[in-house]
C-alpha cells in the first residue's frame, strides 16, 4: 500500500501546523511515530485516503461515529442546518427537542446545558461541584482521561492513593494538589483517599465504564460504593459518560450499570460527528449555574444548531430496534476471532470487550486498572497497529484505546479485519 501524498501532506503539514497534527494523538507517537494517513473521506464503516487506499474504521474518530461515516439521516440534518444558517446567538427549538430526547434517555438529566467539547462539559461540572459544596478539591482514577482543562490534566501517582502533580507543562502545582488519584476498581485505596480528604472533595470524578486505558468495567459493587461513600461525604458524584453515553446502549453507561451520579458530562457520540459537549444532572445542582445562579458557564457556540440537528438525527439512527445488539455480535466475532488467531501464532493478547467496544492489549493477563494497561506491551502494539494498517485496517494510534464498531459495520468487515491480523500475527511470530 502506498502512502505517498500522505507523506507529502504531513511534511507540509509541519512547516504549518504545529506538529503536523491538530490533537497529539495523531502524530503516532504512541507507536513509536510514522507517517499519519490523511483522509479524505469517510462512508459508512470505511475511511479513503489521499493516495486512494480504503480502511476498515475502527478509530471512529475516538469515539463520536457511532453511526458509521457520513450516514444518510445525520447528512441531510446536517446538510438542512446549514441551509438555514448556522448560528444566531438566539435560542432555537432544536435544543428544546434535544434536551429532552436526553432527558428521556438519561433520567439522572433533570437539567441540562450544551457546551461545545467533552473538555467544556467536564470541566463545568467540576465547577457546578465546587460552587454547590463551597469545597475545592477532585478525586479522579487514574489513567482516565477527562480532557485537557488545567484541574484534570493530572498524573496519576504510583501510590494507592496520592495527590496529583502536573501532567502538562503550563498547569500550576498549586492546582493539581486539589486533585486526588487513586487507581480504579480499587475500594481500599478509595476509601483512605475519603477518610484523609473526604471532608474537603467537592466531587468524585468517575468515568464509569472506562475508555482511556482501554475498555475497563468496574467490578462488582465498586460504583455502588463510590456513590455511598462519596455522599456520606456530602460529596458529589459526577460520571464522566464523554465516550460512554450511546456507544454501549440508547442511553449512557449509568443506564446499563444502574446507578446514578449527581453530575454527568457528555460529548462525542451526542453531536452526531460534529462539536458538541453537555452536562447535566440534579435540579438543585444544576440552579448553581448562571443565569440562574452565581457558578458561570457560557459559550458562543454552544447549543448550535448544526450540531444539536446532527446529534438529533444520530439519536434517531441509534434508537432502532437491535442497532446495539447487533454491535454486540459482531464486537463478539471481531473479539472472538483476533483472539484464535492470536492464539495460533502463539501472540499473548487480552481482550477487554463491551458490546461494539473493545481493547487488545499485548503480553499481559487481566486489565482491570491503568497499571495494567500500562504494563502491556507497547511494542508489541505497535508493531501490530503498523501491520494492521498497511492491511487496511484504520485502528487508534495507541495501546490504551479502544476499538470502536459503527452501525455500519458488516460480517464481511469483521471477516477481513480477522484475516488482516491473522496476517500481521503471523508477521509477529515470525519476526
Ligand atoms: N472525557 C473523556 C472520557 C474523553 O474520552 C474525552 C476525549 N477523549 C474527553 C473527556 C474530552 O473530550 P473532547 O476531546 O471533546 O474535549
Amino acid at each position: 500500500m502506498t502512502t505517498k501524498q500522505s507523506k507529502a501532506l504531513y511534511q507540509e503539514a509541519e512547516e504549518h501546523i504545529l506538529g503536523g497534527v491538530n490533537s497529539p494523538s495523531r502524530a503516532y507517537k504512541g507507536v513509536g511515530g510514522g507517517t499519519p494517513v490523511f483522509m479524505e473521506k469517510g462512508d459508512g464503516a470505511h475511511l479513503f485516503d489521499v493516495d486512494g487506499n480504503r480502511y476498515i474504521d475502527y478509530l471512529a474518530a475516538y469515539g463520536p461515529i457511532v453511526t458509521g461515516h457520513a450516514h444518510p439521516h445525520v447528512t441531510k440534518a446536517i446538510q438542512a442546518a446549514a441551509a438555514d444558517g448556522v448560528l444566531y446567538g438566539t435560542p432555537t427549538v432544536h435544543e428544546n427537542r434535544f434536551a429532552a430526547m436526553l432527558k428521556e434517555a438519561i433520567p439522572s438529566l433533570e437539567k441540562v446545558r450544551f457546551v461545545n467539547s467533552g473538555t467544556e462539559a467536564v470541566m463545568t461540572t467540576i465547577r457546578v461541584a465546587r460552587a454547590y459544596t463551597g469545597r475545592n478539591k477532585v478525586l479522579k482514577f487514574s489513567g482516565c482521561y477527562h480532557g485537557h482543562s488545567d484541574l484534570v490534566l493530572v498524573a496519576a501517582g504510583s501510590g494507592p492513593a496520592t495527590l496529583g502533580s502536573p501532567d502538562s507543562a503550563g498547569v500550576p502545582a498549586a492546582i493539581a494538589e486539589d486533585v486526588i488519584t487513586v487507581p480504579f476498581n480499587d475500594t481500599k485505596a478509595f476509601d483512605a483517599a475519603m477518610d484523609r480528604w473526604g471532608e474537603e472533595i467537592a466531587g468524585v470524578l468517575v468515568e464509569p465504564i472506562v475508555g482511556n486505558f482501554g475498555i475497563v468495567e468496574p467490578e462488582e459493587g465498586f460504583l455502588e460504593h463510590v456513590n455511598r461513600e462519596t455522599h456520606k461525604h456530602d460529596a458529589l458524584v459526577i460520571y464522566d459518560e464523554v465516550i460512554t453515553a450511546f456507544r454501549f446502549t440508547y442511553g449512557a453507561a449509568q443506564n446499563l450499570l444502574g446507578v446514578e451520579p449527581d453530575l454527568t458530562a457528555l460529548g462525542k457520540v451526542i453531536g452526531g460527528g460534529l462539536p458538541i459537549g453537555a452536562y447535566g444532572g440534579r435540579q438543585d445542582i444544576m440552579e448553581q449555574v448562571a443565569p440562574l445562579g452565581p457558578a458561570y458557564q457560557a459559550g458562543t457556540h454552544a447549543g448550535n444548531p448544526a450540531s444539536i440537528r446532527a446529534g438529533i438525527a444520530c439519536l434517531e439512527v441509534l434508537k432502532t430496534p437491535g442497532v446495539y445488539e447487533e454491535m454486540d455480535r459482531l464486537g463478539a466475532k471481531l473479539a472472538d476471532g483476533l483472539q484464535t488467531s492470536a492464539q495460533k501464532h502463539g501472540i499473548s493478547v487480552t481482550v477487554n470487550r463491551l458490546r461494539g467496544a473493545l481493547t487488545l492489549y499485548f503480553d499481559t493477563d487481566s486489565v482491570r486498572n491503568y497499571d495494567d494497561a500500562d504494563n502491556s506491551n507497547g511494542e508489541r502494539f505497535a508493531q501490530f497497529f503498523h501491520g494492521m494498517l498497511n492491511q487496511g485496517i484504520n485502528l487508534a494510534p495507541s495501546k490504551y484505546e479502544a476499538w470502536f464498531l459503527t452501525t455500519e459495520h458488516v460480517d464481511s468487515d469483521i471477516d477481513e479485519t480477522i484475516a488482516a491480523a491473522d496476517s500481521v500475527f503471523a508477521d509477529m511470530s515470525s519476526g
